[in-house]
């Protein structure tokens, strides 16, 4: 049987999410609903603050605010003393509304516009440039007190090829000569203090392609010292590290991780000469998924010839990642919790088609309506990544500690469909 980690514990038959029970929430706020625990924020981020911490003092971890950008789980890691890594204005308000200060805050986009380089800059938030393009309009705004740059230090890794944000043939960062001729202009322009960045990819579970990539990237950062002269206040490696999501995927040895980055970090900024630049580390999905479940409930059990569907009242609307993707999440009966899987059964969601899916094939205890589901590890790219497609209102979150909840973002109703759109007879000319 599946072994529940905490924040999740059995009692009996009933799951608990930081010690609330899975039933009660969903009967007080309906389903579709996140459950968040504070707990589990608070523990992933220690547990990586502390492996880091063991091996080398000024350490900067950068919570990724994409995969989770509820205002209470950016509160709960300002108030760990987290930085926040932003890829949009809109991220940026979020992050600086929780209590970020700008120096707190990088912006790491990519095909930014001027008015979004104009907001920034006035933001005074660290720019993490993406492109040659977005350095020279940036320039014309502003010179930035601290300037970074991504480069591409053409090692990627990931869950699927559409996490893997380095290499050959991504979007993402400058080449080496770029990279080069992009701290030479900043330095010219009379930039004084300059950061490096990388971020190879998501959901990596092995510490190789991380130790790799930086291998890679340091020497890089070597030549741009080298090369122009520039002394780097930080050294930000991006994020990436996975979860386990499948039973059998084994969690990454974050020990192993801090010990091997760590050590080939300090062998070569020394050998390098390249000072004691700030380490740092941009965790989204580390933080964040194991810390949420989604709850749903079952409407329908149909078995056909030649499938057993159980229809719930989440979709892909609400949780994407296993239709984009092919994701795997688990799945507890959260009023069966203690029961023996005994039929395979598709779980599937009320958006008409067919690729809405959450889990196929998947062995469960027997289903019958009305049952209550968790779908596990669902704090990463979960509620972010939703939609209002098929006109379905997005779900409601609450965050959980220790046998307390509350309500942190209120279930959208049928009128949030039409708030924005306007009917009108009238044509402009
Ligand atoms: C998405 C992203 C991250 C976080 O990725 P995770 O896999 O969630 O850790 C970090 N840095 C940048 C620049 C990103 O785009």
């Amino acid at each position: 049987m599946y072994t529940l980690k905490e924040p999740l514990e059995g009692r009996g038959n009933q799951l608990f999410i930081d010690g609330v029970s899975a039933k009660s929430l969903a009967e007080k706020f309906d389903t579709p609903l996140y459950v968040i625990s504070e707990t589990g924020i608070r523990r992933n981020f220690q547990r990586l603050q502390n492996a880091l911490k063991q091996h080398y003092e000024k350490v900067k971890i950068f919570y990724a605010a994409k995969a989770n950008s509820n205002l209470a789980v950016l509160k709960i890691l300002e108030s760990e003393g987290a930085n926040i890594d932003t890829v949009s204005p809109g991220e940026v308000l979020l992050a600086l509304t929780s209590g970020f200060t700008p120096d707190r805050i990088i912006f790491t986009g990519t095909s930014v516009r001027n008015d979004e380089l104009k907001f920034l800059s006035d933001s005074n938030v660290i720019v993490n440039i993406d492109s040659l393009s977005q350095l020279n309009r940036l320039l014309k705004i502003a010179v930035p007190k601290i300037l970074s740059v991504r480069v591409n230090p053409e090692v990627g890794a990931g869950h699927h090829s559409h996490v893997i944000t380095a290499g050959k043939h991504t979007k993402f960062g400058l080449w080496e000569k770029d990279a080069l001729t992009a701290y030479k202009v900043a330095k010219q322009a009379g930039v004084k203090k300059f950061g490096i960045h990388m971020h190879i990819g998501s959901g990596i579970l092995d510490v190789k392609p991380f130790v790799s990539a930086l291998g890679r990237f340091l020497e890089i950062a070597r030549k741009i010292h080298e090369q122009t002269g520039v002394d780097f206040e930080f050294v930000d490696v991006g994020g990436g590290i996975g979860v386990p999501y499948k039973p059998e995927d084994k969690e990454i040895d974050l020990q192993e991780y801090a010990e091997k980055v760590l050590s080939l970090f300090k062998d070569k900024t020394n050998q390098y000469g390249l000072g004691e630049p700030y380490f740092c580390v941009e965790p989204g999905r580390f933080i964040v998924a194991d810390a949420s479940v989604l709850l749903t409930t079952v409407n329908t059990v149909k078995i056909t010839p030649y499938r057993k569907f159980i229809g719930v009242d989440a979709g892909f609307n609400t949780l994407v990642r296993p239709a984009m993707y092919g994701s795997y999440h688990h799945i507890i009966v959260a009023n069966k919790a203690d029961a023996r899987v005994e039929e395979k059964y598709d779980v599937v969601g009320p958006i008409c088609e067919s690729g809405d899916l959450l889990a196929k094939d998947r062995p469960l205890p027997k289903i019958d309506e009305g049952d209550l589901l968790a779908i596990l590890n669902a704090g990463a790219y979960g509620f972010a990544m939703s939609s209002q497609y098929n006109a379905r209102p997005r779900a409601a979150e609450v965050l959980v500690k220790k046998g307390k909840h509350k309500l942190v973002r209120e279930r959208e109703q049928l009128d949030d469909l039409m708030s924005s759109q306007q009917i009108s007879a009238e044509w402009e000319q």
